[in-house]
Order: structure tokens, then sequence, then C-alpha cells
């Protein structure tokens, strides 16, 4: 999957494949020009904003498996967010924080029951509560496996319905963390930071922030949603269930109200290219 760039010597559009590290060396193919791209996103967002555009694009089944990683990576991002705001409240060096971090990290990265298992911790060592949303329910894990595992054909509405439970949970754990997400943000400006030191002195530099599911919340341009008290609604019976879902789904559907027109002449080939470092304004 890719994404438009735009050369800093001859401003034409090259299109580049987003890189796991967010790090992008381009050499322009119409003058020759070298720069590096660094995109300013979280797996979670690249990945869910992946699954939304197959959405749209009439690919519900294969949505399913992007919506599902995003959960997985963000899963990641609250551990990780969470590990380097305790470490900068005990003043420990950060990039010694950054190493444990990363190494304690491979001993779960290859088994995802253990990557929960990290998250469900941090959830109670943060918030001194349990986090009753790890249900398989409340996650859509059996519908996840049967479309994943089984070969299931899920309808657009069921896939749009796993993608709004997603889209709740990521949301509302992320107003969780707050402030806290800039931790593991930090952690990626630093990885950015030593890629830019051993750039050639020809090498252009751009950063890019890109319109997603989530940067309109986190930007504080997602107008807000009426609140329900201020726990979100637990999965229960009967009714409670769907008042649930269609919470979720008002949120989900509002969100891509808003950032499904970017995303999408975000994603075509020649459309309009989001300028660097800019939070492009909403309709
Ligand atoms: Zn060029």
């Amino acid at each position: 999957m890719d994404f438009p760039t735009l050369c800093p010597e001859c401003a034409r559009e090259n299109r580049v494949e987003f890189a796991d590290s967010a790090v992008h060396d381009v050499s322009c193919p119409h003058c020759g020009a070298r720069y590096c791209v660094f995109l300013r996103k979280q797996k979670f967002e690249v990945l869910f904003d992946l699954g939304t555009r197959a959405l749209m694009d009439g690919y519900a089944r294969e949505a399913v498996a992007s919506f599902s990683a995003a959960l997985e990576r963000f899963m990641e991002f609250y551990v990780r967010s969470y590990a380097l705001e305790r470490a900068a409240g005990a003043e420990t060096d950060f990039s010694v924080a950054v190493g444990a971090l990363d190494g304690t990290w491979r001993h779960v990265a290859s088994q995802s029951e253990r990557q929960l298992g990290m998250f469900a911790l941090a959830y109670l060592l943060r918030e001194g509560r349990e986090p009753d949303f790890l249900s398989p329910r409340a996650l859509g894990t059996d519908f996840r496996n049967r479309v994943i595992h089984r070969g299931s054909l899920p309808t657009r509405a069921e896939v749009e319905g796993y993608a709004a439970q997603v889209f709740a949970l990521i949301d509302r754990l992320l107003g969780e963390l707050g402030p806290g997400a800039a931790h593991a943000e930090l952690a990626q400006e630093q990885a950015f930071a030593s890629h830019l030191a051993g750039l050639p002195d020809d090498v252009t530099v751009v950063f890019e922030e890109h319109p997603g599911m989530f940067r309109a919340r986190r930007f504080g341009t997602l107008a807000p949603m009426p609140k329900r008290g201020k726990t979100f609604p637990p999965a229960g019976a009967g009714d409670r269930v769907n008042d649930a879902r269609a919470f979720q789904s008002a949120l989900f559907r509002r969100a891509l109200e808003e950032r499904g027109t970017l995303l999408k002449r975000f994603k075509t080939p020649g459309a309009e290219a989001t300028p660097s470092g800019e939070e492009p304004a909403v309709d």
C-alpha cells in the first residue's frame, strides 16, 4: 500500500510504499533529488486507515484483517506509552527506558496472547481497574476468527459493525491515555532523529502527518459525542448491548463522515496530496 509524496525539488508527486519504520528514503524519478519522508503516524493508525480504505472500496473481508491488526498494535502502543510514562515519572533516562522496553517486547512479539496479557496488566496498573472490555464478545474475537481463520464471507454491515467496535475501543483508550500517549510518540521522534543524523547533507528531510480516523479526535476537530456517563457502556445483556453498539456505530460513522472524504482523496493516485506537517481543514 502506498501514499503520495511531493518531491521538495521539482514538486512532482511520487508514490511511496508505507514502511514499517515510518521512515521513507526516496529518490525522485523525475529530477533525481533525494529526500526522506518521516511519517508521524503510529502503526495502529496506519492499519486502521488501511482497513477504512479497503471498506470504502468494497473490500469488506480484507478490511477485517487490518482492523484486527490495528487493535493489536494499539495494545502495544498502550503498553509502550504506559511503560515510558512510568519511566519518565521515575526520572529514568529515556533511551535506557526505550531499550528496556524494546528488549521486553521481544519476549512477547511473536504471540498475541502474551501481548494481551501485558496490555491487561498495564491497564490495571495505570487505571486501577479491570479492563472489562477484554471479553471476546467486546473485542469481536469470534467474528474476527470466523473471517480470518475460517474463510467466512462477512457482509459490509457486519464489517462496519466490527470496525465501529474497534474504533470506539481505541478512541476510548486514547482518551484515557491522554497526554500519556506522547511518551510513545516521543520514542518515534527519537527513532527519526537517529535516522536523520545518518543522512547525507544532500538529502532533504520532510515530516508528514496524514489525515486519519484518529487524528480528528486527537487534534480536537471531531465534535464530542453526547456522553452517556463517564464510562463507556459495558457489554451487558439486551438493551445495554444494543445501546453500546449504537453508540460505537454512531462514533465510527461520524469519524468516517469527517475523515472518509479526505482518506479517499488521499488514496487516489494523482489526487491532491496533503501539505506536509499540516492538519488539513475539515470541510
Ligand atoms: Zn523531483
